[in-house]
């Protein structure tokens, strides 16, 4: 007997419990203010793994939890989710209200709303349908709710995918989401326009400069922006809104491009065959990759393939800072600008991914800061390039063995100088320098040696000029001095201290002279630089003539 009550006991007790926690399932209320109002429902979730349910069967299911700490970002899931929400209009007006799903890419979203004669309307949507399955058309998923004064409504909402199971449903009044809406359209609207004039620009720029690093740049920044408007529905409504199947598949393609030309663009742009062997080697393995993954978007499913190109996706991009920082070490300057402009975007790719794969919240931060950083990344990498384009041009103003200007920039200076004398009545100098009995050298201590003295001359001359005269590299084991403003007797004081410093100090183990031949404007009237310059070599030879280690003077 007493064991009968104690089992009614617990029946009653377990009851209780049950309508408690009916009880405590929570509507959200749409009040007179909610107009200007948005909000996250209160919500309810049951995974259906199999997700064999139907929407019967989900009703009447005791399975739906509160929504876990984390949100309801389920990450990558075969799992099919649903989600339960009440609402409450404790008003005398009937209200609408804006359902809004923010993440565009659900395969399959399907909404259940009761309806005023007691049956449901049923809407089947999601990035796998064409646009026109939509209510509103948007990039991403709104729908309208009604709820009659004095009632409460709840409504059942559906989502399967190859790719995350993003949910980040909002209720809002339509005030607010009209101004949410033109907010968010402008900032679309400067980012894609920032997107298509830094494509414009450099491909302008590209035709005139004819680098390559500029064209594997279009190419990556194009893909990239392609890759950008997939990912926030806007390419699927304005550029294949009848095509669901591509639309799925593009993301997979723009990504698989921006990688290869990405990761292209770095090769080039550093030039890391040059630098490091090994890591350049590896990034054509992650282009491959990222071709097969290509190739694969056209028979492999979705889901099968999102996950290997995201992960791809994070080895590129270690890759390419891996490839910077050297870059970076060994001295080449534009590496700064492009570093500075990969730190940006990983700042973003790392929010971004954590949220995808459900460790971070989804927010306004995580799902467009990748974006922002793309943009800043890219305007930073167009000026990266400008930078290249300088280093190119130094560069080929500059001899590669001894760093000093080679002969073309000494026909420009020289020549410029040349001008600037004869207008204005002035004097400008000229040394040609010639080491003596080089050839000598390098058949005795080696070709490379002869390099490294090179080098050391190279720099001695530099060091022993005054401020303002121009040393460069003229050819072989000659080298030139433009003197502005310089006598020829001037000059040759220079050249002395010159010639002696070579001789004392040049720490070799045989002795290194040079010889020099001086000539300036005030000798007599030159024609042209070319005539200096044979005067000063004419002067050389005779150096040479008389027993080289010494600074002969042109006569004229
Ligand atoms: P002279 O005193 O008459 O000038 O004799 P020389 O041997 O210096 O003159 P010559 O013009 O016969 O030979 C120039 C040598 O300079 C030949 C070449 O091996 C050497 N040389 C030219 N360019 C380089 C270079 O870049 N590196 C090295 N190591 N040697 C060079
Ligand atoms: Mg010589
Ligand atoms: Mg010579």
């Amino acid at each position: 007997m007493s064991k009968h009550w104690i089992r009614m006991v617990l029946v009653l007790l377990v009851l209780a419990f049950a309508a408690a926690a009916a009880a405590e399932e929570q509507a959200t209320s749409i009040d007179g203010e909610f107009s200007h109002n948005s909000v996250i429902p209160e919500m309810y979730v049951l995974e259906d793994a199999g997700g064999k349910l139907d929407f019967d069967a989900v009703r009447a299911s005791a399975g739906f939890k509160p929504v876990p700490a984390i949100g309801t970002n389920f990450g990558f899931t075969r799992s099919t989710w649903w989600v339960r929400f009440t609402l409450a209009n404790p008003g005398d007006d009937d209200r609408h209200v804006l359902l809004r799903e923010d993440y565009p890419l659900i395969d399959f979203l399907d909404l259940w709303v009761p309806e005023r004669n007691g049956g449901w309307r049923h809407t089947a949507t999601g990035d796998r349908t064409v646009f026109s399955t939509r209510e509103f058309i948007h990039r991403d998923f709104i729908f309208d709710l009604d709820v009659p004064a004095g009632s409460q409504r709840t409504f059942y909402l559906r989502a399967h995918s190859g790719g995350p199971v993003d949910l980040s449903l909002t209720l809002n009044g339509p005030h607010a989401l009209i101004s949410t809406l033109s907010v968010e359209q402008l900032a679309y609207g400067a980012y894609y326009g920032g997107f298509v004039v830094l494509v414009l620009y450099n491909f302008f720029i590209f035709l005139i400069v004819r680098d390559r690093a500029f064209i594997f740049y279009l190419l990556y920044a194009a893909s990239y922006g392609l890759y950008f408007a997939i990912h926030n529905g806007l390419a699927f409504q304005f550029l294949w809104p009848d095509s669901p199947a591509w639309g799925n598949q593009a993301l997979l393609v723009m990504l698989s491009f921006s990688l290869i030309f990405g990761m292209q663009f770095t090769r080039t742009f550093l030039d890391t065959r040059g630098f490091a062997r090994r890591l350049d080697t590896l990034a054509v393995v992650t282009q491959v990759l990222a071709a097969v993954g290509l190739v694969a978007s056209f028979v492999l499913p979705y889901s099968l393939l999102i996950l290997p190109v995201a992960v791809l996706t994070v080895v590129v991009t270690a890759l390419i800072m891996a490839l910077g920082t050297l870059g970076l070490v060994k001295g080449y300057r534009p590496a700064r600008y492009f570093m500075i402009a990969w730190g940006m975007l990983l700042v973003g790719v790392l929010a971004y991914m954590l949220k995808v794969f459900g460790v971070l919240p989804h927010n306004l931060l995580t799902q467009n800061g990748f974006q922002a950083g793309s943009l800043v990344e890219m305007v930073l990498l167009s000026l990266a390039l400008a930078s290249r384009v300088r280093e190119l041009q130094r560069q080929s103003r500059t001899d590669t063995l001894t760093r000093v200007p080679n002969r073309r920039s000494f026909d420009e200076v020289a020549g410029a100088e040349f001008d600037r004398a004869k207008r204005g009545n002035g004097a400008m100098a000229l040394l040609v320098i010639d080491i003596d009995h080089f050839k000598q050298f390098n058949d005795r201590h080696g070709h490379a040696r002869g390099d490294e003295v090179l080098r050391l001359v190279a720099d001695k001359l530099c060091i022993g000029v005054r401020r303002g005269d121009s040393v460069c590299r003229y050819g072989g084991e000659e080298f030139a001095v433009v003197l502005p403003g310089t006598t020829s007797k001037d000059a040759a004081v220079v050249a002395e201290s010159l010639r002696s410093m070579i001789e004392s100090t040049l720490p070799v183990e045989a002795p290194v002279t040079i010889s020099v031949g001086v000539a300036s404007t005030r000798d007599r009237e030159f024609a042209s630089l070319d005539e200096l310059f044979k005067a000063a070599d004419r002067a050389l030879y005779r150096a040479k003539d008389l027993g080289r280690n010494r600074v002969v003077c042109s006569d004229g």
